[in-house]
C-alpha cells in the first residue's frame, strides 16, 4: 500500500492522507464506538481529485470504503486495515441555491443540517430531517435513502434528489445533475446510487428538491388505548388535516415508561398506563387557521376515542421536551447495555401482532431480556432495542433470528431505512427473492467488477 499511498499524496497532499493515530481516533460505528481500523484515510477536495484517487486504486487493485458523517447504523462504513477509507469531510460546498426552481446544488459532504439552513436561508425547506442532522451527509443520507421523521408528508431521501454525481470504482465520472422534476431522457441513473450503500459508486455531488415553507409546526403528544385506536387515528389524521400531517411517531408503553418514570430522565408529560403514545406533527403555513385546524382533529379524535389523553406543545421547549422522549438513544443504551438495535418494516396491520409474538418469544428463549419499541408508523416502520444481557455474537444471532425470521412471512423488511451493511448482509434473502439478489449482482458486476468499492457490503459474498 506504501507505494499508492505515495501517489495519491501526490493527487489530495500530504495532510490530506491520515494514518496511524490519526486514524483509529475515528469512530466509525454510532453505537459501540468502534474505531477506525482503515490502513489510511484519504481526504480529497474535490471530485476531480478523488476520480483521480479512484483512478489510482483501481490500477493497484485497491479497496475502499466511503467515509461521510459515520452516523450510520448497520456497519457500512467499517473498513479493514487493507482497505483505505475516502471521506468527503472536504467536499462540504453549497454550490448554488435556486429559489425560482427549488433546488439546491451540494457537494456530498456537507451535512444535513447545513443544507436545511441553506434552503431556510432563500425562504424554503429541505424535506428530509432526522436525529443525526447535524453530522450525517447528503452523500451518506443519499446512499442509504435515509428515512426520518417526515417521510409519511414527504417520502424519503429518494424522493429529495433530483440529480447526483458520482465516481465510479475506476475513477469515470457520471454527471447526473438534473435539475427539474421531470426527464425520462433514458434510463433514470441516479437511483442506482440511492440506496446502494456505496457499492456502486461514491456520490459527489447532489441537485436536491426543495419545498416550500411550513412555519407553522403544530405537535402533540396522545396517549392511545389499544392498536385498533392508533391506526384509526392515522387514518382520521390524514383525512381531518387534508396532508399536512407530517410525524406519526408512536412509543409503545415499554419506551415511554422507561425514558420516563422509570430512568426518570424525562418529565412525563402524560400519565405513563396507556398502551401506545403518538407524537403528532403537522405543518402548515397561517398559524390561526392551522393551530385550530389541528386542535379541531385532535378534538374529534377524543371524541371517537381514538385518543384517551393529549397535550399540545404551547413553545419551543415543549415542543423539544417531547421530542426528546423519543430520540434518547442514550437512555436506550444506559438502561438496556449491552443494547441490540433493530430497524424493520411491515405492513401497518401486521405490527401489533409481530411485536406481540416478538415479545413472548424472547420471553421465552432469552428469559431476562428486555424489549422496547418505538417507530414511524405511519411508514410501516418499527425500531426495536433489545437489551439481552451479553453482547457475544451468538446471543447477537439468536435474538437477530427472532427479530427478522417472522417478517418474511409478514411481507415486511429487514432494514426500513438504515440499509444492509454488513449487519444485515446474511438476512437479505428474508427481504429479497433470489431474482433480486442475483440483479443485484449483475448490476455490482458490471459497475464494480474488482469489487473495490465497500466489498462485501449489503451483497452476501
Ligand atoms: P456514513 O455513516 O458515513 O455512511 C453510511 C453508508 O453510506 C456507508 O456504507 C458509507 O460507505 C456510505 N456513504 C457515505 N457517504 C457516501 C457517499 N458520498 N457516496 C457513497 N457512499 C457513501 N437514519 C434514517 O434513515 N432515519 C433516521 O431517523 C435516523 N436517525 C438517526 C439518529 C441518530 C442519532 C443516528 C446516530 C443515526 C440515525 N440514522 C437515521 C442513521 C444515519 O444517520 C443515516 O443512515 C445517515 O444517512 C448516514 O449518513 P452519514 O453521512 O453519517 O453516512
Amino acid at each position: 500500500m506504501d507505494a499508492l499511498l505515495e501517489e495519491i499524496t501526490a493527487i489530495v497532499g500530504a495532510g490530506n492522507v491520515l494514518t496511524g493515530d490519526d486514524v483509529n481516533a475515528r469512530r466509525v460505528d454510532w453505537l459501540s464506538g468502534a474505531p477506525c481500523r482503515a490502513g489510511a484515510i484519504v481526504r480529497p477536495a474535490d471530485t476531480a481529485e478523488l476520480a483521480a484517487v479512484m483512478r489510482a486504486c483501481h490500477a493497484a487493485r485497491q479497496p475502499v470504503v466511503t467515509h461521510g458523517g459515520l452516523t450510520g447504523l448497520v456497519h457500512g462504513a467499517e473498513a479493514a486495515p487493507d482497505e483505505l477509507a475516502i471521506s468527503l469531510e472536504r467536499l462540504a460546498t453549497i454550490e448554488a441555491v435556486d429559489p425560482v426552481g427549488g433546488t439546491l446544488t451540494v457537494q456530498a459532504g456537507a451535512p444535513l443540517q447545513a443544507v436545511q439552513e441553506a434552503a431556510e436561508a432563500v425562504g424554503l425547506q429541505f424535506a428530509l430531517d432526522l436525529g443525526a442532522r447535524g453530522s450525517c451527509t447528503i452523500g451518506g443520507n443519499i446512499a442509504t435513502n435515509a428515512g426520518g421523521i417526515r417521510v409519511i408528508r414527504y417520502g424519503m431521501m429518494r424522493q429529495q434528489v433530483l440529480g447526483l454525481e458520482a465516481v465510479l470504482a475506476d475513477g469515470r465520472v457520471v454527471r447526473s445533475m438534473n435539475r427539474m422534476l421531470k426527464n425520462n431522457a433514458g434510463f433514470d441513473l441516479k437511483q442506482l446510487f440511492i440506496g446502494s450503500e456505496g457499492t456502486l459508486g461514491i456520490v459527489t455531488r447532489a441537485v436536491l428538491r426543495l419545498q416550500p415553507p411550513t412555519p407553522d409546526v403544530q405537535t402533540a403528544l396522545v396517549a392511545c388505548p389499544s392498536f385498533a385506536a392508533l391506526t384509526g387515528l392515522l387514518g382520521h389524521l390524514g383525512r381531518a388535516l387534508g396532508g399536512s400531517l407530517a410525524a406519526f411517531e408512536v412509543m409503545w408503553q415499554s419506551h415511554y415508561r422507561l425514558l420516563t418514570e422509570e430512568s426518570g430522565r424525562h418529565t412525563p408529560p402524560l400519565a405513563t398506563d396507556a398502551p401506545f403514545y403518538v407524537i403528532l406533527e403537522s405543518l402548515g403555513t397561517d398559524p390561526e387557521s392551522h393551530g385550530a385546524l389541528f386542535s379541531r382533529a385532535l378534538a374529534s379524535a377524543l371524541d371517537a376515542a381514538l385518543i384517551g389523553d393529549a397535550v399540545i406543545a404551547h413553545s419551543e421547549a415543549q415542543r423539544q421536551g417531547i421530542w426528546a422522549i423519543r430520540e434518547d438513544i442514550e437512555g436506550l443504551i444506559q438502561a438496556l447495555a449491552p443494547l441490540f438495535t433493530f430497524d424493520v418494516s411491515l405492513p401497518i396491520p401486521e405490527m401489533a401482532g409481530y411485536v406481540d409474538a416478538l415479545e413472548q418469544a424472547l420471553a421465552r428463549e432469552r428469559p431476562g431480556a428486555r424489549m422496547v419499541t418505538f417507530g414511524h408508523l405511519g411508514d410501516g416502520n418499527l425500531h426495536i432495542s433489545i437489551g439481552a444481557g451479553d453482547a457475544g455474537a451468538g446471543t447477537r444471532r439468536a435474538v437477530e433470528r427472532l427479530v427478522y425470521a417472522p417478517l418474511a412471512d409478514l411481507g415486511g423488511s429487514i432494514s426500513a431505512e438504515h440499509g444492509i451493511g454488513l449487519e444485515k448482509r446474511d438476512y437479505l434473502k428474508l427481504s429479497r427473492t433470489p431474482e433480486e439478489i442475483a440483479l443485484m449482482r449483475t448490476l455490482k458486476q458490471a459497475l464494480d467488477p474488482l469489487e473495490l468499492l465497500n466489498r462485501h457490503k449489503v451483497l452476501p459474498p
